[in-house]
């Protein structure tokens, strides 16, 4: 087998794209690639024959000691990916799209080298740039969240979707009957909303239904989950909140809609709604009873002059 020359060797871990450093016992460099050089700023001139910790005290240095202590001891190689700890040295990249990610994201192996008896004398450690990978799961992630984010939302309002809505219902309803506690819902509907596109437009109508929807998002509490259950039709899922509470929140609602000063090119749009409330009960045979009774009260607000709430029983 031909032999490589030293020079060769040593040109060769110069020249390579990855960071190669190699320390003795006491965190001595002993040698230090180009790579190392380039990325930190330090010539191997610089560092070589130092303590690796003492030129780097921003080093994770208990974990560090302890890793290159394995290696000592234990005589096996060890590896650290990036999704364990993004990087070892802050060493800056220079790709133009950083998805959020700032430094170069590290691959990490410590080599033990070994003398003739066995014993480790030195331990290598090899750097490998994963920017990349780390760029791209960050923005897949990203886009991961806002598809989920999306499928749960209507995009007009913000508020959460009718498919996504009636599901937090159903648990809500699930979770009351197994902690006996209180949900109750409050429906309600844009009072002449069709109105409203007629006299001033489909997109003033737009603004009317992002509005109130603004609205209904003040006047909740964190706790409680609305959402837009059809064109101008929208559910408030009140959480351990019994009848008496709901009938307060429908009123809150009322009242904050019909306050609203909604502004759409220079003309003011007067906007109503009624409401329709009722509580569940463990006897209903799913959370659709407890929307066809708030639905029921709703349309009895509708019947019996508008801008107003009325409750399930009707005659309460
Ligand atoms: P009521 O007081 O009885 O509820 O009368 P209304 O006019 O509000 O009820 P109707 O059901 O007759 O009309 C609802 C209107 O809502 C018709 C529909 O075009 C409009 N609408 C539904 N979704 C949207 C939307 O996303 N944007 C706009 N601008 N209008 C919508
Ligand atoms: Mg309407
Ligand atoms: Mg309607």
């Amino acid at each position: 087998m031909p032999q490589i020359s030293p020079e060769l060797l040593k040109h060769s871990v110069e020249s390579l794209d990855i960071g190669v450093f190699i320390l003795n016992k006491d965190m001595e460099v002993q040698l230090w690639n180009q790579f190392m050089s380039t990325n930190s700023g330090l010539p191997s001139t610089a560092v070589v024959g130092k303590n690796l910790l003492e030129l780097f005290p921003e080093l994770p240095q208990r974990w560090f000691k302890k890793k290159i202590e394995g290696v000592f001891i234990l005589k096996n190689r060890s590896f650290t990916a990036w999704k364990q700890r993004p990087y070892l040295f802050q060493f800056n990249h220079n790709r133009p799209v950083t998805g959020g990610v700032e430094n170069m994201y590290q691959n990490c192996t410590f080599i033990p080298l070994k003398d003739s008896a066995g014993e480790v004398e030195l331990v290598c450690i090899t750097i490998q740039d994963v920017t990349d990978e780390g760029i791209s799961q960050k923005m897949l992630e990203g886009t991961m969240h806002r598809l989920e984010e999306s499928s749960r939302t209507d995009g007009l309002t913000q508020l959460l979707n009718r498919s996504y809505w009636e599901l937090c219902l159903a648990r809500e309803c699930k979770r009351s009957v197994r902690y006996k506690s209180k949900t109750s819902l409050v429906m309600f509907d844009l009072d002449h909303f069709k109105a409203i596109n007629d006299n001033y437009g489909h997109l003033a109508g737009d603004e009317v239904l992002r509005e109130v929807s603004e609205a209904i998002r003040l006047t909740i509490r964190d706790t409680d989950i609305a959402g837009r259950y059809g064109g101008e039709e929208f559910g408030v899922v009140a959480t351990d909140t019994d009848l008496v509470g709901v009938k307060l929140l429908a009123e809150r609602l009322r009242k904050s809609i019909e306050e609203l000063d909604v502004h759409y090119e220079d003309q003011s749009i007067p906007v109503t709604v009624s409401l329709g409330v009722a509580e569940y009960d463990e006897s209903f045979s799913s959370h659709e009873s407890l929307i066809k009774l708030a639905d029921e009260a709703l349309y009895y607000s509708k019947e019996h002059g508008r801008n107003r709430w009325a409750s399930y029983p009707l005659d309460e």
